[in-house]
């Protein structure tokens, strides 16, 4: 079911999406060498407590922890463990936020000390493929125009475009109608609308787009080792425009953003 939010919603939103946007600036400071995934999770668990937040990712389907940190060649839903982070590593930074009920859902990855100059380019390129979607979002544009828009960025610089995950719908569940896939065809698929929100999520990786899932049930890994990235922004088609609410302490109205500084 496709949710229509009110403006008190999204507000309830938007404070959700400030938490998850001080947990990226928080684990993003402390993600150096040396540093252990757990010690992340307990920064993000901290901002969550001070903010009179929840974690999202706590006990979803049992999930063990507040973020998902996936090293190198995991895509998505790697748990927090006493993995020490090494110059070189590429980590990705899931987090996700419930205010009053209403979540807020949003990943970056990041070098660790230094990095190749590949691994560089697959985390730029992903970035600038999540924002070519959100640039793109809102009343009137179909899903296959995002889909299309992102999966065109990936295969021309010649990465794998993961379709076994997908964005998706947020509101009062983390997970809502519709789908949003990293990959489509334009003119097709449904149509936004206003009151509504998405989470736009590429995961590209520096070989093919198979993936497959650990024996713990939820590390997802590249199925050819390649590195993988991933990013992740909630957004809200609200009366004011298209926002997107964790990108910092203020929602941010995608028609004022300088994308200059992007692309
Ligand atoms: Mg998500």
């Amino acid at each position: 079911m496709i949710t229509i939010k009110s403006r008190r919603e999204f507000d309830r939103m938007q404070v959700a999406g400030a938490c998850v946007a001080e947990i990226h600036r928080t684990v993003r400071d402390a993600a150096v060498p040396g540093a252990t995934l757990l010690e992340l999770d307990a920064l993000a668990r901290k901002v969550l407590e001070n903010r009179n937040c929840t974690p999202s990712f706590l006990g979803y389907h049992g999930f063990p922890a507040v973020l998902c940190l996936s090293v190198n060649d995991v895509v998505v839903h790697g748990i927090p463990d006493d993995y020490r982070l090494r110059s070189g590593d590429i980590l990705a930074v899931d987090a996700g936020a419930i205010y009053e009920g209403f979540h807020g859902d949003a990943a970056f990855t990041m070098g660790i000390g230094e990095i190749t100059p590949e691994a560089r380019n697959l985390i730029d390129v992903t970035k600038r493929a999540m924002w070519a979607g959100i640039r793109l979002t809102q009343p009137g544009v179909r899903l296959g125009d995002i889909g299309a828009t992102i999966e065109g960025i990936g295969l021309e610089a010649g990465y794998g475009v993961v379709r076994d995950y997908v964005g998706h719908g947020i509101g009062r569940q983390m997970h809502e109608e519709p789908q949003v896939p990293n990959y489509g065809t334009f003119g097709k698929g449904m149509k936004l609308r206003k009151g509504m929100a998405i989470c736009i999520e590429p995961q590209f990786t520096a070989g093919g787009e198979e993936t497959s899932v650990d024996a713990d049930g939820w590390t997802v890994r590249t199925a050819d080792g390649s590195l993988a990235a991933h990013w992740e922004h909630t957004l809200a088609l609200t009366s004011d425009g298209t926002m997107v609410f964790t990108e910092g302490e203020e929602p941010l109205a995608v028609d004022l953003v300088d994308w200059s500084t992007i692309e």
